[in-house]
This record gives C-alpha cells, sequence and structure tokens, in this order.
C-alpha cells in the first residue's frame, strides 16, 4: 500500500486503520448484534476533556455514560439518522480517537427446563463434601455474579447477599465516594439504580450455585454454603458491553475476589477486554461460560470466554455420566476445564427452584471452589487460585484435547491442596 499522492492520503489512513482494527478482531458494525445508536469510544490518553467534547460535537453525539474504570472510555448516544456503522466512521477521523466498537450484546447462556426436581448432581460430581469437610466458605470471601441480578428475597440465597457496609441505604448520598448512590446490595447497571432483582431466574440460578445458603433445612446447597453473593446485574439478558464494564469494573473495585460470567456470545470487544485485565491486574479472578455452540472455540472464539487474560477460566459444560455435553463449546487451546452444567437444580426467581442446562451452569461451579480455596487462604494470588483449580481436575476421556487440562473440575482436591496461610 503506498500513500505517496496528497489526496489519497486520508483514504490512505482509513484503510491502515481499518486493516489495524481487523488485525486486532474488532468487530465490524452490524457484524453481532449491539444496541442501535449507541458506541463506545475510547480517546487517546493525551486527548483533554476539551477535545473530547469537542469531538463528540463534532459528531453530534451526547455521552451517555462515563466510567470509573477508564476516564477516557465513554458511552456515547448518536443524533438520528446517524447509524453505528456511520458513526464509526465518524470517530475513526478523528486524531482524538484511540478506537471506537459497538455496544455489543451479550447473552445469558442457558435454557431453563424442568423445574423443582429433588437432587443436584453437581456438588457430588466434584467432590464438594470432601472440601466442606474443611471449609463450608467464609462471610469474608465475596463474589461477584454478573448476571440478570438475583432475587435477594430467596430464603436459599439472602444469608449469603453481599450487603455494602460502606453505604447508608436510602439517605439518597453516595457513603462510601465509589460512585454509586446507596447500593446497598449491588447495583442494577443496565437499569442505572440500586435494585438488582432478577425477573428473568438465569441470575438467581447461578448466584444459588456459587452460594445458595447451606445446611439450613431449605432447597439446595451451593457449592460455598457461606459467602457474599454481590449482586451485578447487567441486564435481563441480552446484556450490552456498557452495563458489563461498569459491573466488571464495580466488582475489582469493591472488593470481590472472583466475578462470575455466565454469559457471553457477541463479538471482539477492545473495552470489555480492557475491562477484565483491569480485574487481572487487581488481582480478581473471571469464570467465563464457554458458550453453548457445540463448536470448537480455539477456530471461532467465543467471548467473553476466549480473551487471552491472565484471570479468565473457561468453563465447559460436563454431565453426570462425565460426558461432554453436546452443546457445550470446547477448544483445547482455550477452555481450561469441565464442570457440571447439564440439567442442574438450583434456586430460581420468585423464591423457586428450577434445572438449567448450559456451560452457565458450569462455571459457577469453578467460581465457588474458588471462593472456597480463598476461605481457607485469603492471602493467595488468583494466580495461585486458578493453578490449584487447573492442576486438581479429574482427567476424563470426553475432555481429552478438547480442554487445557483434559479434566472435570474436583472442589475437594482443590481445597486439600491449598496451603495454610
Ligand atoms: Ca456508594
Amino acid at each position: 500500500m503506498t500513500c505517496s499522492f496528497r489526496g489519497l492520503r486520508n483514504r490512505c489512513i482509513q484503510s491502515i486503520l481499518i486493516l489495524v482494527s481487523l488485525m486486532a478482531g474488532a468487530a465490524r458494525a452490524g457484524e453481532f448484534p449491539a444496541v442501535p445508536g449507541e458506541l463506545l469510544v475510547r480517546f487517546k490518553a493525551d486527548a483533554s476533556q476539551s477535545a473530547i467534547s469537542s469531538s463528540n460535537e463534532s459528531v453530534g453525539a451526547n455521552v451517555a455514560t462515563h466510567f470509573p474504570g477508564d476516564p477516557q472510555l465513554y458511552l456515547v448516544r448518536l443524533p438520528d439518522g446517524i447509524d453505528n456503522a456511520s458513526g464509526m466512521q465518524l470517530y475513526n477521523n478523528l486524531s482524538s480517537v484511540e478506537y471506537v466498537e459497538e455496544n455489543l450484546l451479550y447473552e445469558a447462556v442457558a435454557i431453563p427446563n424442568d423445574p423443582f426436581f429433588p437432587q443436584q448432581y453437581g456438588p457430588m460430581k466434584i467432590s464438594a463434601p470432601d472440601a466442606w469437610d474443611i471449609t463450608v466458605g467464609s462471610s469474608s470471601v465475596i463474589i461477584a455474579d454478573t448476571d440478570t441480578g438475583m432475587d435477594y428475597n430467596h430464603p436459599d440465597l439472602n444469608g449469603n447477599l453481599w450487603v455494602n457496609l460502606g453505604e447508608i441505604c436510602d439517605n439518597g448520598i453516595d457513603d462510601d465516594g465509589n460512585g454509586y448512590i446507596d447500593d446497598c446490595i449491588g447495583w442494577d447497571f443496565a437499569a442505572d439504580n440500586n435494585n438488582p432483582i432478577d425477573i428473568n431466574g438465569h441470575g438467581s440460578n447461578t448466584a444459588g450455585i456459587i452460594g445458595a445458603v447451606g445446611n439450613n433445612g431449605v432447597g439446595v446447597a451451593g457449592v460455598m454454603w457461606t459467602t457474599r453473593l454481590m449482586v451485578l446485574k447487567i441486564g435481563n439478558s441480552p446484556f450490552p458491553t456498557a452495563a458489563i464494564i461498569l459491573a466488571i469494573d464495580y466488582a475489582w473495585q469493591n472488593g470481590a475476589r472472583a466475578i462470575n460470567a455466565s454469559w457471553g456470545g457477541g463479538g471482539f470487544s477492545t473495552s470489555l477486554r480492557a475491562s477484565i485485565e483491569r480485574a487481572s491486574n487487581a488481582g480478581v479472578l473471571f469464570i467465563a461460560a464457554a458458550g453453548n455452540n457445540g463448536r470448537n472455540i480455539d477456530v471461532t472464539p467465543f467471548y467473553p470466554a476466549s480473551y487471552d487474560v491472565p484471570n479468565i477460566i473457561a468453563v465447559a459444560n460436563t454431565t453426570s455420566t462425565d460426558a461432554l455435553n453436546a452443546g457445550s463449546n470446547y477448544g483445547a487451546n482455550t477452555v481450561h476445564l469441565g464442570a457440571p452444567g447439564t440439567s442442574v437444580l438450583n434456586t430460581y426467581r420468585n423464591g423457586g427452584y428450577a434445572r438449567y442446562t448450559g456451560t452457565s451452569q458450569a462455571a459457577p461451579h469453578v467460581t465457588g471452589t474458588a471462593g472456597l480455596i480463598y476461605s481457607v487462604n485469603p492471602n493467595l494470588s488468583a494466580a495461585d487460585v486458578k493453578n490449584i483449580i487447573l492442576s486438581s481436575v479429574d482427567p476424563i476421556p470426553s475432555l481429552q484435547g478438547r480442554t487445557i487440562t483434559g479434566g472435570r473440575l474436583n472442589a475437594g482436591a482443590t481445597v486439600l491442596s491449598t496451603p495454610a496461610p
């Protein structure tokens, strides 16, 4: 490509930019479902507030959201008549812009089926009772669940709800100065309010797999009988990237040790990946569902599971007989291990119980196990905990050549091999 002719110079630069963004794996406008009329724009580190304002004005866009985790990142709303592709082109032409991408949508990766079955195979399959001989969890270990919210009144969940002790509820003041007013029990980042109630059911299910109250004579037991579930609602599914980024930053900035991500399927997002990297740098694990497309994600990535960030553990769905569920994604180089995710009974919205199938159910078994390890030794790093989980798997034939470890989660073995603090 030559760019010596003055008149062609801008076009050349534009072509190079497009090439660079393709090389980085960025999604093209319209390639994946996205919120219409909204873009995530990251301005260069040296772009001033006034340069950012005049850039937005030149496009005619309004700022919809700021991101506490990244002051150069903005969610903008495009003016009427400008679609996402045109808006991206306008921003790409501005020298103040580092990158621009769509506000991609990700989906909860499970479908509910038969409610109210009286058994759980997950905890037995992962030898959780061996772990429970040593620890049943701890109220000082905070686990964030980014999902459809949680039925925080559920008798099997309420006792393990994280409460923000730095906030005085309903006084209209951001008492702890974290940028959220009256965030007493988490936040709804899609609706931007302090009520992360679950009207879908998916989030109540994943939260219960992690930490439904155990040994209380009610319903089911989570992998952790005791924990603090930080409820970070990112929508009713599908989930917009902007809400997800806010939730991930909230998690690591407010004390969570691990983040559960039982969702995915949108395209590559530079800003979403960057938020996971911030969590990684803060020493917080990110456990992601590998997805339910029955495909090899080494070949066709599934985000966020496929992002190359050190804190990510990508989880496939294994059955009660240790088969790989036919619907589960896999990948010898990108999916770390398997965990129970087939017809998993756990908590549901409105005080109920339901069975779900999917990698959405597999991931929280791993997340809860990470919480058990932290309960034994809170001084471990995220890398330590990830290593303990991956080195403690039970090898199973169905995962050989289909996951990095070739094995299924063994919570008992992880806790037995966790060093004392
Ligand atoms: Ca607050």
